[in-house]
């Protein structure tokens, strides 16, 4: 006798790293998975802008742990090497400062400590008992806080969650990572390097716990990356491992809604274009704060962790810049003055800054063809608050005008008259585009204690069949985490 079972059907809401990554785990779990994407592309805001023979990364820029992105192509039997290939930064970062200072960031914790040691003429021990503190903070923390759903009994049941139950401490979260980082480091500038680890997920280092300085680790002792075709091919190999997989994608369709049954707690599937679609499973990977703010369902979010402060924005330059400029390397930064100033008005004044730091990432430095022959691709991005105000025309033309000033005078480079082609992105272009709350980053920011306790879970325990993925859920925003949320889902659904 034949029996026929019938393979359980998912869906994912959004293309972004989180939803595609989630998507080829579920199809390698048997299902029987759907993508429905808003836009004509995968990747949400890990994008790309082709345009005047010229290649731009539109989002993120830094990459670290690509061992995440591998996993994928194992769990589907292929060699990542056949798909995905990227190199490992021997120079992670150039970094400027208003009084003349240069620091070229080698790879690893014991150059990147003498190299400090050269330019700030301080003692290298400090720095690298901080990395190794660092790197043993989050080998505690990862197995807890990062791969596996949180809060639960299960990970404060974890050996690591008791040892951290018994000494809170040890997490660094009862003073802020600025004021860690003027205890540690006894030059300014050294504090500011690594105050400036707080903003890798949108927050403020003078009031994100200390707790964050293990972001440095992953930089540091893990290594930043470069892939070969760019930041965009991670989407790309992605996105054909899934349709590999079997995985269905549907582009230019906008999800209205989750479908549940009458009691509420078991979802049916979803809506779009006024027509239902059954599935066993929805997998959500908009923003979360837009998931019920759309009214995506008509459930109420959460209760806990209402009110954490939204992590930054961005207004970012996409500039074709005529000419080579050797003294840049791949990743460089351009320090603001008064750092303090800076977030104060960012998170309290809710304005940019009239000396922002600013952020310059050439992708043309290692891959050529990303600029026309003599130009080169210039990502320029400063942070800018969360917010949607109707009309930012004006702080979009003094942004550009700040930051041409500051490249002038800190680099000596009279950009305006080299600027080729241009292309710009603010907090209301990137809401529109990728469904962001505001244009926020990365969800919710980490400026608070409870931040890493009260980041939205993976799963509605009330709603049978709804899961959650992405930079705005638990565990957090960056590539990294997006995946680290999407196998948490995966395994979440198998159970
Ligand atoms: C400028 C910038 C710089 C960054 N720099 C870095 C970096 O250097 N390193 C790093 O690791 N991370 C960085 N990040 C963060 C990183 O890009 C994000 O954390 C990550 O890409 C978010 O992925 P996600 O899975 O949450 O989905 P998202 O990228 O948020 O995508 C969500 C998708 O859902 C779609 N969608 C929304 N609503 C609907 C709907 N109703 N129906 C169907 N589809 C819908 C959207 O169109 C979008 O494609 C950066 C981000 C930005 C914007």
């Amino acid at each position: 006798m034949i029996t026929l079972v019938r393979m359980k059907t998912a869906v994912v809401i959004g293309a972004g790293i989180g939803g595609l990554a989630t998507a080829v785990r579920l199809a390698a779990k048997g299902f029987r998975v759907d993508v429905f994407e808003k836009e004509s592309y995968p990747g949400g805001k890990l994008a790309e802008l082709r345009s005047d023979g010229f290649r731009f990364d539109l989002g993120p820029s830094l990459f670290t742990q690509p061992e995440r992105v591998e996993e994928l192509f194992s769990l589907m039997g292929e060699n990542p090497a056949d798909h995905f290939t990227y190199q490992q930064l021997s120079s992670v970062c150039r970094y400027f400062w208003p009084d003349g200072t240069l620091l070229d960031v080698p790879s690893g914790p014991n150059d990147f400590a003498y190299a400090c040691r050269d330019v700030f003429k301080v003692d290298p021990s400090p720095l690298s008992g901080y990395l190794t503190n660092a790197r043993d903070l989050y080998n505690l923390a990862a197995p807890v806080f990062i791969d596996q759903p949180f809060p639960t009994r299960k990970a404060f049941l974890s050996q690591g969650g008791r040892e951290i139950a018994k000494n809170p401490s040890i997490l660094d979260p009862f003073v802020s990572l600025h004021r860690r980082n003027k205890r540690v480091f006894k030059d300014s500038r050294m504090v500011q390097l690594f105050d400036r680890y707080a903003t890798y997920n949108g927050s403020n280092p003078y009031k994100a716990p200390a707790t964050l300085k293990m972001i440095a680790h992953l930089e540091h002792n893990l290594g930043a990356f470069f892939p070969d075709n760019g930041m965009y091919s991670i989407v790309r190999e992605i996105t054909d491992l899934a349709i590999r997989a079997g995985v269905r994608f549907h582009y230019d369709s906008m999800v209205q809604r989750v479908n549940r049954n009458i009691e509420g707690n078991q979802v049916l599937g979803i809506r779009m274009d006024g027509k239902d679609y059954p599935y066993d499973v929805v997998v959500s990977d908009l923003d979360v704060n837009t998931f019920y703010h759309a009214g995506m369902i008509d459930y109420h979010p959460p209760g806990f962790g209402r009110g954490q402060a939204l992590s930054t924005s961005a207004m970012i330059f996409y500039w074709g810049v005529a000419g080579n400029h050797d003294h840049l390397d791949l990743h460089n930064i351009l320090f603001a003055e008064n750092y303090e100033e800076e977030f104060r008005h960012l998170f309290k004044l809710k304005k940019m800054y009239s000396d922002p730091t600013v952020y310059i990432y050439i992708s043309s430095k290692k891959a050529p063809s990303d600029a026309l022959p003599g130009h080169e691709n210039w990502f320029v991005m400063v942070n800018a608050p969360s917010v949607t105000r109707k009309d930012i025309s004006s702080e979009i033309a003094s942004a550009r005008e700040a930051i041409l000033k500051k490249i002038k005078s800190m680099l000596g480079v009279d950009l305006a008259s080299k600027i080729v082609f241009e292309h710009v992105e603010n907090p209301q272009t990137i809401e529109a585009r990728t469904g962001s709350w505001q244009g926020a980053l990365y969800g919710n920011s980490s400026n608070s204690r409870i931040s890493a306790f009260s980041r939205h879970p993976n799963q509605r325990s009330k709603i049978k069949g709804l899961y959650f993925t992405g930079g705005s859920v638990h565990p957090g925003g960056g590539i990294p985490l997006c995946l680290a949320s999407a196998k948490i889902v995966a395994e979440l659904i198998d159970q």
